[in-house]
C-alpha cells in the first residue's frame, strides 16, 4: 500500500477525511487500487465542484468503488448548528464539527455598498487570551484543518445569496483563533477559496488579522502573501498593551513594526491597524499621538471599532465624541481613519463576542 501524505494532519485517525487529498495524491491513490486516473478527476469533482457529502451521491461510479471509497474514507464537512440574525442584517452561524467542537462566523452584509464580507474562524478557541475577546476566554482546542475554513466560506456565501441575492465579497479571518498559529491551514483554505474549486475570487479580497506574531507576519511575505493584513493594535505602547493582550509581551511593538514594514516591502498589500477604543485607557490624545508616530513608516489605515462588552472584563467603551476627537487628532496628520459602528451586537456577532455562548 502506498503511503498517502495528508493535506493536513491534525487527526490521522482510522477514518480519513477523503477532502484532505489533493487531486494528485487521488490520482496516486485510484492508481494504487487499479482504477482509471479519470476516476479519481470524477471523484474529486464529486468533492470540490459538487460539493458532495456522502459517497453515494457519486452516481457514475460503479457501487463497488463507492463502498471501497466508504470503507477508507469519510467525509468531516462542518453541518449548520444554529443561526443568528440581528435587526443590522448581520447573521451570525454557529457550525458544528465531526469532533463535536463548535465554530462561529459571521456575514455582515452592507448592501448600499455592494459589500457582503464574511468573518471566518481559524481555530476552535484560541491560545492568545486577549482580555477584552470572548473566543481569548475560551482554551484553545485545536486547530480548523482547510476544509473546515472553507466550508464556512461556502455556506456563509450561501446565505449571502439566500438573503441578499449577492455573493460574499470580501473574507476576513477575524473570528475564533488566531490564523497565524494555524498558518498552513490557512493559506492552503485560502488558495483553495482563490481557485476553481472554491469562489474564484482573487486574494486581494482577503484580509488576515493577528494579533501580531512577528515571525510569522515575516514568513507571510516571504510566501508572497498577496492577502491584506491587519493587525489587532488596540494600544499604542508595550505597556498597555502588554495588559490587554499577552501576545504583545514575546512580540513588542517595536518588533511588530519591523515586520509589518517588512511584510509591506515585500508585498506591497494593503495594512490596516485595529483599534478597539476604551473608555479612559487607550483614548486620549496622548494616545492618538503615540499611534499616529506608529503610522510613519508604511502606509496604513486605521480602523477604530467600537468595544462590545464581555462577561469578566470591565472596560466601557469611549464616547462617540472622544472617538470623533481621537480619529480628528490622527486625519489631521493624514493618517487615513474608518470609525467602525458595531454589527450584530444584539446577537454576540460583534467583534470580540465570539464564543459559542450557549
Ligand atoms: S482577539 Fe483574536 S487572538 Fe485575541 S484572544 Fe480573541 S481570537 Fe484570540
Amino acid at each position: 500500500m502506498i503511503k498517502i501524505e495528508y493535506l493536513c494532519d491534525n487527526y490521522m485517525t482510522d477514518q480519513k477525511d477523503i477532502r484532505l487529498l489533493s487531486k494528485e495524491q487521488l490520482v496516486t491513490l485510484f492508481t494504487e487500487w487499479g482504477e482509471a486516473a479519470f476516476r479519481a478527476k470524477q471523484v474529486y469533482e464529486w468533492i470540490w465542484a459538487k460539493k458532495a457529502s456522502t459517497f453515494d451521491e457519486m452516481t457514475n461510479l460503479s457501487k463497488s468503488l463507492r463502498d471501497k471509497l466508504k470503507e477508507n474514507f469519510v467525509f468531516r464537512k462542518i453541518t449548520l448548528d444554529a443561526e443568528q440574525f440581528s435587526n443590522d442584517g448581520t447573521i451570525k452561524s454557529r457550525f458544528r464539527l465531526f469532533d463535536g467542537g463548535l465554530i462561529e462566523a459571521v456575514l455582515i452584509p452592507v448592501p448600499k455598498d455592494n459589500r457582503f464580507t464574511v468573518c471566518v474562524s481559524s481555530q476552535v478557541g484560541c491560545s492568545l487570551a486577549c482580555a477584552f475577546c470572548a473566543t481569548g476566554k475560551m482554551k484553545r482546542v485545536r486547530n480548523l484543518d482547510p476544509g473546515e475554513i472553507y466550508d464556512q466560506v461556502i455556506a456563509v456565501n450561501h446565505q449571502a445569496m439566500a438573503h441578499f441575492g449577492h455573493p460574499i465579497t470580501n473574507i476576513v479571518y477575524m473570528g475564533m483563533g488566531e490564523p497565524l498559529l494555524n498558518y498552513r491551514h490557512v493559506l492552503e483554505s485560502i488558495n483553495k477559496l482563490c481557485g476553481p474549486d472554491g469562489l474564484n475570487m482573487s486574494a486581494r479580497r482577503f484580509t488576515i488579522s493577528t494579533a501580531g506574531i512577528a515571525k510569522m507576519i515575516r514568513k507571510l511575505a516571504d510566501d508572497e502573501s498577496k492577502c491584506n493584513l491587519a493587525l489587532s493594535l488596540h494600544a499604542a505602547d508595550d505597556e498597555k498593551r502588554n495588559k490587554i493582550m499577552p501576545i504583545n509581551e514575546q512580540n513588542n511593538l517595536d518588533e511588530l513594526m519591523d515586520a509589518l514594514e517588512y511584510y509591506y516591502k515585500k508585498t506591497r498589500n494593503r495594512i490596516s491597524y485595529e483599534y478597539i477604543a476604551f473608555s479612559g485607557y487607550n483614548d486620549s490624545l496622548e494616545d492618538a499621538k503615540k499611534l499616529s508616530k506608529l503610522c510613519k513608516r508604511f502606509p496604513v489605515r486605521i480602523n477604530i471599532i467600537e468595544y462590545n462588552p464581555i462577561d469578566g472584563f470591565d472596560m466601557v467603551k469611549s464616547s462617540e465624541d472622544t472617538i470623533d476627537r481621537f480619529a480628528q487628532l490622527l486625519r489631521a496628520q493624514d493618517i487615513m481613519v474608518t470609525v467602525r459602528r458595531s454589527r450584530g451586537k444584539d446577537i454576540d456577532a460583534a467583534c470580540g463576542q465570539l464564543a459559542n455562548k450557549e
